[in-house]
């Protein structure tokens, strides 16, 4: 029996239309995991595993970035390092696996700073570790005192609540000090004023590949602002009204949020509600700051300054325990164009108990894909698919 023609025409237009959406579904299947597929590993499957693979445009050397590409001169920037005498054998070793895996090969300068003067011993030894120029930097009186606004009867109070909330440090001045410094004093200190990248780098953390491109020349030519590496959940009982601050902030200036701003990612509540609930809004999702590759620039930036200078006034650097890794991500997430962050997903780097740790051959000294070596339940810490989900992996 012959088939009218109406419906054979139907026929060959449905067939082609599921071949259609077959081959696009196989053709966008992620080669690595989608944010969806990270979310539903977690926390039983306590494995990224396959999230380090490095595509091919990280082979950077090729694009002129190499270390022996004549034309590849070194741009304004620094490494930088706020450390205390005591910590001198973590940040040699700190020192000892950049240099090997990067700086060996660029000589960027390093530049120290403490509160108080570097002992012989720090000088002598750190020089040491490295072929490239070292600055050795006391922090001025006015950018590490405790402000005077700050009352020290309701500073005691709130560090026993910090404390009896198990929030770690809250009893420690100097460790509010150290995050009100480096939220919004480090890039203010004389000898970084001619200064525009930096390369953040603590005592005891660890890098684990070799990286063959110039990182600053490439965020310098790829016009961005913040480079990262981990991405995690904060404890919201350190932070409960930054975000209402920020709110009030936003408020009286709408016109320092970016329009192609993260804020999605600021203010998500989906992935982990009850964090979000507790910090009041803010999903506490952060750049873990204890590594950043940055354009001082935003930091010197008038919304920037203005939203420090609120947030200082409003006490929570010592009234609570804001740290300069949510600060500096909520100002990166409201006023920055958030493709001008980026994902350092290249580079190997641990600060206990996390890791950045890619699926490459140039990598040595880490578990592909691990994010933790700690307990279970640090693994839900880990808030990198909310950036993938909301801004991408580039
Ligand atoms: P954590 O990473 O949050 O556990 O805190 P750290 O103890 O590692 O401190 C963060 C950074 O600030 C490290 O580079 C420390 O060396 C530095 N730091 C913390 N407190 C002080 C301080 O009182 N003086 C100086 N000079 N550096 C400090
Ligand atoms: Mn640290």
């Amino acid at each position: 029996m012959a088939i009218p023609r109406p419906l054979r025409a139907l026929a060959i237009v449905t067939a082609f239309l599921f071949l259609y959406l077959v081959f696009q579904i196989f053709r966008r299947a992620p080669s690595i995991p989608g944010p969806g597929d990270l979310e539903q590993e977690l926390p039983n499957e306590p494995t990224l595993e396959d999230t380090g693979e490095p595509p091919e445009p990280l082979h950077r050397a090729d694009e002129g970035y190499a270390a022996d590409n004549p034309n590849s001169p070194r741009i304004n920037a620094t490494l930088l390092a706020l450390v205390r005498n005591e910590e001198l054998g973590d940040m040699i070793s700190s020192m000892r696996d950049l240099e090997r895996t990067w700086n060996s090969k660029f000589n960027y300068p390093w530049t120290f700073f403490n509160d108080v003067p570097f002992s012989d011993d720090f000088i002598r030894l750190t020089r040491a570790a490295t072929n490239a120029t070292c600055n050795y930097e006391v922090i001025p009186e006015e950018h590490w005192a405790v402000p005077n606004w700050i009352n020290s009867d309701l500073f005691d109070e709130s560090a026993k609540m910090l404390e009896e909330q198990e929030i770690q440090y809250g009893p420690l001045v100097s460790y509010h000090q150290m995050c009100r410094w480096n939220s919004g004093m480090f890039y203010k200190h004389p000898a970084l004023k001619d200064i525009r990248y930096y390369w953040r780098v603590e005592p005891k953390v660890h890098f684990f590949c070799e990286i063959d491109y110039d990182v600053f020349r490439w965020m310098q030519d790829h016009n961005k602002t913040y480079g990262f590496t981990i991405n995690l959940y904060d404890a919201p009982q350190s932070i409960p009204t930054l975000w209402p601050e920020t709110k009030k902030f936003i408020a009286a200036h709408p016109e320092y949020k970016h329009e192609n701003n993260a804020e999605e990612w600021v203010v998500d509540s989906k992935r982990r509600p009850e964090h979000n609930m507790k910090a009041n809004g803010y999903s506490t999702c952060h750049f873990w700051s204890n590594f950043e590759i940055a354009d001082m620039e935003f930091w010197r930036s008038k919304a920037y300054e203005d939203y420090f200078e609120h947030l200082d006034r409003a006490g929570g650097f010592f009234y609570e325990r804001w740290g300069d890794a949510p600060v500096h991500s909520i100002a990166l997430g409201l006023f920055e164009d958030k493709n001008k962050i980026h994902w350092f997903r290249d580079i190997g780097y641990q600060h206990i108990p996390y890791f950045n740790c890619p699926k490459s051959p140039k990598c040595k000294g880490c578990v592909t894909g691990r994010f933790t070596d700690g307990e279970r339940f640090l693994f839900k810490e880990d808030c990198r698919p909310n950036w993938f989900k909301y801004v991408g992996m580039d």
